[in-house]
């Protein structure tokens, strides 16, 4: 028989689960604080339980999904980038990032994309599957345990391997896991849920009850460029992305981000950021710039800094608020699916087995 994954339920599920099971309510708590807390990854380890309980949970679910193919360590900055093998051989990657002040987690919500956005590691593989619920708290929960971060708040954004608004349900469902006090208990300013595209999910994820911030990845300033460079992302206009990311923040009083990536002469000449203000002009979006990270085998070259302070400088005075995301990890393989797609010619054995 498969064992079910037990971070795939949300906290009334769990309670329900426990219950069944003919056990105190107090029971469910008890089993979240290992999960979401402690971050537990075998019941064995959840020694407040009863013995026969913990057998009988052992035997009927797994409490963790993945296990740790192999990881990289920035030099520079600690950025760890991890490789992970899901129970079909399927995998995925997940980045852990520390701040001075914070640390976030770029977590996965697909195995590979089925968009082919034209500067991007993972499109260059195959798209195989959605993620589960739980394969996305998973890497949550792995990277906090990982880091030492067991108790501590941290920050999660969806911007790893697929886009998430393809992944509607599961993704919502991970988020309400995210946000329940006894699960992660994270605020809506603590999770982003960055998609390219799909304007009626991106209304739809803000009228699901979730907690959680928008980033739109823009990545051109007209239709015609992005359909260049996004072409199955850009079936929908940016004029519509624009309206449904405000009505996102309209509806919720919530937070809305423009993502640009800066492609050297492709997307960063000075009309293009003329055009870039005027779609930003009266919106309530931050704006993120974004340096391009080349993979091994880029056909776009990185951008100077000199021509960063260009681009932003004509930005200024008409967008309200512009950004430089820095790239990190530059030492290791830490953008989006480079590591995956080297994992795709170079098969690997898990350094960690699930639930060891
Ligand atoms: S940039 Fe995002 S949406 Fe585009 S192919 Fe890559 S993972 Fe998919």
């Amino acid at each position: 028989m498969t064992r079910q994954h037990i971070r795939n339920l949300t906290m009334p599920e769990l309670r329900e689960v426990v219950t069944s099971h003919g056990e105190p309510e107090y029971r469910y708590r008890q089993l979240a604080k290992w999960l979401y807390e402690k971050l537990a990854d075998t019941f064995a380890d959840m020694t407040d339980l009863p013995a026969g309980y913990r057998d009988l949970l052992e035997a009927g679910y797994s409490a963790q999904s993945a296990c740790v193919v192999s990881m990289q360590e920035s030099a520079i900055d600690g950025t760890r980038k991890y490789l992970f093998e899901l129970h079909d051989g399927g995998r995925i990657e997940s980045v852990m990032m520390p701040y001075d002040q914070r640390t976030t987690l770029c977590v996965s919500s697909q195995v590979g994309c089925p968009l082919d956005c034209v500067f991007c590691e993972t499109a260059k593989g195959k798209f195989q599957r959605n993620l589960t619920a739980g394969e996305i708290v998973d890497q949550v929960c792995v990277l906090k345990r990982d880091a030492g971060l067991a108790g501590r708040k941290v920050n999660v954004v969806f911007m790893g391997m697929g886009e998430p608004l393809l992944n509607f349900d599961e993704v919502v469902r991970s988020i309400r896991i995210l946000n329940d006090p006894l699960g992660l208990d994270m605020g809506a300013k603590r999770i982003t849920v960055s998609t390219s595209s799909f304007p009626d999910r991106i209304r739809a994820l803000a009228d699901a009850d979730v907690s959680c911030s928008l980033a739109l990845s823009l990545n051109a300033p007209n239709d015609e460029t992005r359909s260049t460079l996004m072409p199955k992302a850009a079936r929908f206009a940016i004029e519509e992305l624009l309206e449904a990311a405000n009505y996102f923040v309209q509806s919720g009083n919530r937070r809305a981000t423009l993502e640009y990536i800066l492609l050297s002469g492709i997307n960063t000449k000075d009309e293009d950021a003329a055009a870039l203000a005027e779609l930003a002009r009266g919106y309530p979006f931050k704006l993120n710039l974004i340096p391009y990270n080349p993979g091994r085998q880029s056909e776009f070259d990185s951008i100077s800094e000199a021509d960063i302070d260009r681009f932003v400088r004509q930005l200024v005075p008409k967008v309200p608020t512009v950004t430089v995301r820095r790239s990190r990890g530059l030492d290791i393989d830490a953008a989006c699916g480079q590591l995956w797609t080297k994992s795709l010619t170079e098969k690997e054995k898990p350094v960690k087995e699930a639930g060891e």
